[in-house]
C-alpha cells in the first residue's frame, strides 16, 4: 500500500548524468541518422545512443557507463565514420577485437587491428594505409600491451597525431584499469600517457562495471577533462522476471515451458553442476526438447561446436553451468532458465540479463527450492581453492540471493538493482504490462503486518534453548507453537513460559519470521552434514543483541488472497512424476519449503 512512498527518483544515487544537454538537434543530426540507417542498417537508436555520439561529435571527453548488450560500440563506431582521421580503439581481449573488426568489414566500414596474431605482411599494409596522407582506416583496434610495450605501435601514433590524424582514443571495458574493477588490468595504468603525449585527442571510455569508485579512479588516471558522464540504468526492460517454486526436480516443468512457450526459440538452461547439464539434457531430449549440454568438462573442440551450433540456430537449448555466456554475444535468446539458485544477486542478474540483447520481450525463469542452497553450499564448502574468508562471502552473497528468490512483495528489479547501486522506481516494472516482474503483478494481494513482538518471544525461545544442545528452526517454531512432541517434552521445553504463546499463529509464518530473523542476522545458521544432507540449527546471531534490546520493528508482508495462500508452484506442470524420492525431506528442506509456499516476506525496520 505505501510502496511508493520510497524515494521516487532513479538511477544511480550521487551519480551525474550529462545526456540531457545532448539531447538536442545539431547540423550533424540528419547525416548521422543517414549513417545509422545506411552503414549500420539500424532503425533507432537505443537509450543514450544518440546522446553520446552527440558529445562525441562535440569533442568531448566522455565515460559511459551502460550495462553489457546495451550498445556501446556503435557509440564510437558510429563517430568514428563520421569524423576526419582514425579513431583507436583500445580493447582487452585479442576474441572481442577480431570479432568487431570482421563486424565492421562485414559493413564495409575500413577497420584493422595489429594484436599478436596478424601476419607480418598484413601488418605492413595496415602501416602503409595509416601512413596515407588521407589514411585507408578509420577504426584501427589495439590492446593496451601493444600500446605500452611496442616501439613501432608508438611511432605510428605519433605520426598520425603530428599529421593531425588522430581522431579519438576509445578504451573499452575501461574498469580494467582500475585496482577497484573485478577485472584489473595492469596494462590498463599505462594508458595515463595517451593525455601526455596526445594532449587534445579526445578520449571516450566505456564499462559495464558500475561503481563509483571505478569511474573516479578512470578519470584520474587517464586525466580527463570536463567529461562528460553517460550513466544508463541497468534494468532490462524487455526481461520479464519469474520465481517459481519447485518440488523436487523441475525438469518436467521446464520442458513443458520451453514447448509450450517457446517452439523455435534459442535459450539457456543454467543448472549448477557438470553432471546436472549431461542428465537434464538427456531427459529434455526423452521429453521432445532438442538439446545440448555445455560445460567446462567437455573436450574444448566439441564445446566450440557446441557454441557454434547454438549461435547458428541449428539447435535452440543449451543447458549449460555458469561457464558459458561468458563474451557470447547472442541477441535473439528468449529464455533463460535457472534449473537452481545462482551463486549470488549479481550473477543472477549477469545471466539473466543474456536474454533479450536484441530488445524483445524475453524471459528469465528462476526454479527455487531450498534444497538446492545446502547442494550449493556443500559444492563450495568441497572446493578446495577456496580459504574461510572467502567461503564466508560466498554465503552472504548466497544468502542474499536466497532472500531474494524467496522474497514475494518486492520488485525483483528494484531488487537486483540495488545490488548494483542503482535506485530503481517500481513504478517504472509496475506500468510495463508485457514484462512486469511476477511479485508487481501480484502486488495487491499483500498486506504488511507487524510481528515484532512475536520476533522478540522467538528470540527468547531461542537464546533459552540453544544453550542446551542443536535445535533446529522447525523445533524452535514448535514449542513456539506448543506442538506435543516427543523431542519437546523430552527436552522440557513444554515447561518454558513461552511454550505455545504462538499457537493462534499460522505455522508457516513463525518459520517465516524465523527465517527473517536469520537473514538479518539476529539469529544465525548453521549447517552440518549428516551424510550428503544438510541440517540446519540456530543459535543467536551478531545483531542479537541489538534487535532484542532495542525498539527495532519487524514487519512481514502476507498474502491476503487465499487461492495464491494455496497456490503450489506457479506453474503447474506435472511435478509429481519428476519428484525427487532418493532424498529424505530433511527439518531444513522442510522448513524452508512451507516457508517458501507461504508467500509472504519481512522487513526488518531498525
Ligand atoms: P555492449 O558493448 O554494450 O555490450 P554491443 O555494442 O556489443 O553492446 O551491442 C550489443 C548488440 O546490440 C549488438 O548485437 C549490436 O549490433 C546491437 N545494437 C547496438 N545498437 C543497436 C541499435 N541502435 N539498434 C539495434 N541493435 C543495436
Ligand atoms: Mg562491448
Ligand atoms: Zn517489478
Amino acid at each position: 500500500e505505501n510502496v511508493f512512498e520510497e524515494e521516487p527518483q532513479q538511477g544511480f544515487k550521487d551519480r551525474d548524468d550529462d545526456s540531457e544537454e545532448f539531447r538536442k538537434d545539431y547540423e550533424h543530426s540528419e547525416v548521422m541518422m543517414e549513417v545509422l540507417h545506411q552503414k549500420f542498417g539500424l532503425r533507432e537508436f537505443r537509450p543514450h545512443q544518440r546522446e553520446i555520439i552527440n558529445a562525441s561529435l562535440m569533442q568531448h571527453d566522455c565515460f559511459v557507463l551502460m550495462p553489457t548488450g546495451g550498445g556501446k560500440s556503435l557509440c564510437y563506431q558510429l563517430p568514428a565514420i563520421l569524423m576526419p582521421g582514425v579513431t583507436v580503439v583500445i580493447s582487452p581481449l585479442r576474441a572481442l577485437i577480431s570479432d568487431q573488426v570482421d563486424k565492421l568489414n562485414a559493413l564495409d566500414i575500413t577497420a584493422a587491428h595489429l594484436c599478436s596474431d596478424v601476419s607480418k605482411s598484413d601488418s605492413d599494409q595496415i602501416y602503409m594505409k595509416l601512413s596515407m596522407r588521407e589514411p585507408g582506416i578509420k577504426l584501427l583496434y589495439l590492446t593496451p600491451e601493444k600500446i605500452s610495450a611496442s616501439r613501432i605501435i608508438i611511432d605510428m601514433l605519433n605520426g598520425l597525431y603530428q599529421r593531425g590524424k588522430l581522431a579519438r582514443f576509445v578504451i573499452d571495458e575501461v574498469h580494467c584499469l582500475s585496482q577497484w574493477g573485478h577485472d584489473f588490468r595492469p596494462d590498463y595504468k599505462q594508458l595515463g600517457l595517451l593525455r601526455s603525449n596526445y594532449g587534445e585527442v579526445p578520449i571516450i571510455c566505456l564499462t559495464a562495471t558500475a561503481t563509483k569508485q571505478v569511474e573516479n579512479d578512470v578519470i584520474n588516471i587517464l586525466n580527463l577533462r570536463s567529461v562528460k558522464r553517460f550513466i544508463r540504468s541497468f534494468n532490462r526492460p524487455n526481461i520479464k522476471y519469474e520465481v517459481i517454486n519447485k518440488k523436487g526436480k523441475a525438469t518436467g516443468a521446464i520442458a513443458g515451458l520451453i514447448k509450450s512457450k517457446f517452439p523455435k526459440k534459442s535459450g539457456i538452461v543454467y543448472c549448477l553442476s557438470r553432471s546436472d547439464c549431461d542428465r537434464l539434457a538427456d531427459d529434455f531430449n526423452q521429453m521432445g526438447v532438442k538439446a545440448k549440454p555445455y560445460h567446462a568438462g567437455m573436450n574444448d573442440k566439441v564445446r566450440e561446436a557446441i557454441q557454434r551450433e547454438w549461435m547458428q540456430d541449428r539447435f535452440h537449448v543449451i543447458v549449460a553451468t555458469i561457464a558459458f555466456g561468458m563474451g557470447i554475444d547472442k541477441p535473439d535468446v528468449r529464455f533463460v532458465i535457472h534449473n537452481s539458485i545462482p551463486k549470488s544477486v549479481e550473477a543472477f542478474y549477469q545471466e539473466s540479463g543474456r536474454a533479450g540483447r536484441d530488445g524483445e520481450v524475453s524471459y528469465s525463469y528462476l526454479f527455487y527450492s531450498y534444497g538446492d542452497v545446502g547442494r550449493l553450499k556443500r559444492l563450495m564448502q568441497m572446493d578446495r581453492n577456496m580459504n574461510k574468508k572467502t567461503l564466508e562471502a560466498h554465503n552472504e552473497n548466497l544468502k542474499q540471493m536466497v532472500s531474494f528468490a524467496e522474497n514475494v512483495v518486492d520488485c525483483r528489479r528494484y531488487m537486483q538493482l540495488i545490488h548494483l547501486g542503482e535506485h530503481f522506481n517500481r513504478r517504472i516494472c509496475i506500468e510495463n504490462a508485457a514484462t512486469t516482474c511476477d511479485n508487481c503483478q501480484n502486488i495487491d494481494k499483500y498486506k504488511t503486518i507487524e510481528v515484532t513482538k512475536q520476533a522478540k518471544e522467538l528470540c527468547t525461545l531461542v537464546k533459552d534453548i540453544s544453550g542446551n544442545g542443536n535445535f533446529t528452526l522447525l523445533h524452535v517454531a514448535d514449542v513456539y507453537k506448543g506442538a506435543k512432541i516427543k523431542k519437546i517434552m523430552e527436552k522440557g521445553h513444554n515447561r518454558h513460559p513461552l511454550y505455545g504463546a504462538g499457537a493462534p499463529m499460522d505455522k508457516t509464518d513463525v518459520h517465516r519470521i524465523l527465517k527473517e530473523l536469520i537473514l538479518k542476522h539476529v539469529l544465525q545458521d548453521f549447517c552440518t552434514y549428516t551424510g550428503e544432507f544438510p541440517v540446519v540449527y540456530i543459535r543467536l546471531g551478531k545483531m542479537f543483541y541489538q534487535f532484542y534490546n532495542s525498539d527495532s520493528r519487524l514487519t512481514i508482508s502476507v498474502c491476503n488472497d487465499k487461492q495464491i495462500r494455496q497456490q503450489e508452484p506457479l506453474l503447474r506442470v506435472s511435478s509429481e512424476e519428476f519428484e525427487d524420492k532418493s532424498r529424505p525431506a530433511t527439518a531444513s528442506k522442510e522448513v524452508i519449503r512451507h516457508s517458501v509456499q507461504k508467500q509472504n516476506t519481512a522487513k526488518l525496520q531498525a
